[in-house]
């Protein structure tokens, strides 16, 4: 499975920039393509194998939207009241006994089959009811609240796509299809790492210059969130030899390797090195910001497992928690999609107005943490968090979300307008 092609991507080792990086892993990552049967009720979230044709019509017969009279709109008056008698009842799961006749109204409730003959429903807040004869107001037009067979999903109809990552309401179609099982891929396998000397697993005691890993908790987190299947591997050493056999035998058993820290530009970088020496650093810097350290690359993997072609993709994200969590929502979570089969799911930045000056570079994609306000005048605005580092983990809980700044932009002025990126969305 190995989900990068293996001819060099010609990088030179510079800053790359993120769209070029998207460009990158849109061309080399290949999707899994082993599939599995899954019940309804486990296919949320999974990634549909091949297009579901529609069985059959929704909804499967003409039928009323209200609760009200079904008329035929030809026995009308047109400028006045239309006083008709009350000829039989239409309750929902029973089809009409018999057809409209000419000139008189059937009481009939929502859902309930349109009778034969009938094409127009008053709803009942609308009509007075006098005797065994219902009084109809003048001005509905012909068709009004009566739903047709098929207006939702016609028979033979896409009604989902190849590719679609099953959210609820797309497990709701296949129900009202009548579908009990569904043709999905196999999850994405992900290998996850923490490395760093320093790093500890919370509930250990903390030594001095030691810090709890945060890092593998949010991945952990993120991954799940996007269906992939996590192989929690702990906390790595900086120790190059023991990560290279780490990243090894994790490549052979899974699509994607996914490390946090050690692959900033300084001597302890030790995870890039690792990689290099079993396999291939594709790109390692990207000029994003937090996330600069970004690697991805190939590792051929043991190739022991039955289902491993030729290794896995690796990904090594920065060490600081936000530089993780905007690394992977903007580069690893389109990865991982692709890897998965799915179709692409562009998150769009909502334009919202900066109530903050901030500077930056050109050339450089920024994400700031901001919280959301409404203004006086009504209009959303941006508040960005007091502190940016990278490492502040405090600046993506107490915020709603990212604004995007993008390689061109060089200041933002309060009244600015900005591209806002909501975590939720984010993170769906
Ligand atoms: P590095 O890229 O390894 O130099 O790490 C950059 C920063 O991120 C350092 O301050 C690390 O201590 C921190 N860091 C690395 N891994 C984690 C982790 N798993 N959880 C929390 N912080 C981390
Ligand atoms: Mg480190």
């Amino acid at each position: 499975m190995a989900q990068l092609s293996d001819d060099c991507f010609a990088f030179a080792g510079s800053l790359l920039a993120v769209a070029e990086a998207e460009r990158l892993i849109a061309e080399r990552i290949v999707p899994v393509s082993e599939c599995e049967t899954v019940a309804l009720r486990e296919a949320g979230g999974r990634v549909l194998a091949a297009d579901i044709l529609a069985p059959v019509d929704v909804p499967p017969f003409d039928n009323s939207a209200v609760d009200g009279y079904a008329v035929r709109a030809e026995d009308l008056d047109g400028e006045r009241e239309t006083r008709l008698p009350i000829a039989g009842r239409a309750a929902a799961g029973h089809a009409a006994a018999h057809a409209l006749q000419e000139g008189v109204a059937i009481r009939i409730f929502t859902g309930a089959p349109m009778p034969e003959g009938a094409d127009t429903v008053f709803m009942q807040e609308d009509c007075r009811v006098d005797g065994d004869c219902v009084i109809v107001p003048a001005g509905l037009k012909r068709g009004a609240n009566r739903r047709l067979a098929g207006e939702d999903v016609k028979a033979g109809a896409v009604a989902l796509p190849a590719g679609r990552r099953l959210a609820v309401q797309h497990v709701a179609l296949a129900a009202a299809l009548g579908l009990t099982t569904l043709v999905v891929r196999r999850r994405v396998r992900v290998a996850l790492f923490s490395t760093g000397d320093e790093i500890v697993e919370p509930g250990s005691p903390l030594p001095r210059a030691a810090l709890y890993d945060s890092n593998r908790y949010l991945l952990a987190g993120l991954l799940a969130r996007i269906g992939a299947e996590v192989t929690d591997l702990g906390i790595l050493r900086d120790d190059p030899p023991a990560l290279a056999r780490a990243l090894n035998a994790a490549a052979a058993a899974h699509d994607l390797v996914l490390t946090s820290g050690g692959v900033s530009t300084g001597e302890a970088d030790f995870v890039r090195k690792a990689v290099e020496s079993i396999g291939r650093i594709v790109f390692w810097r990207v000029a994003i910001k937090p996330g600069r350290p970004l690697a991805m690359g190939v590792i051929p993997g043991a190739n022991t497992g039955a289902d491993t072609g030729d290794g896995a993709a690796f990904i090594g994200l920065p060490g600081n928690p936000v530089a993780v969590f905007v690394t992977f929502v903007r580069i690893v979570r389109p990865l991982l999609l692709r890897l998965a089969g799915a179709l692409p799911e562009p998150t769009i930045a909502m334009p919202v107005r900066a109530a903050f000056s901030y500077k930056k570079r050109t050339g450089r994609r920024e994400y700031v943490r901001v919280t959301l306000r409404t203004a006086p005048d009504g209009a959303v605005e941006a508040i960005k968090y007091q502190q940016d580092g990278a490492g502040v983990l405090t600046s993506l809980t107490e915020t709603d979300g990212l604004a995007e700044l993008t390689e061109d932009v060089t200041a933002i002025e309060p009244g600015s307008t900005i591209g806002f990126l909501s975590y939720g969305a984010l993170m769906g």
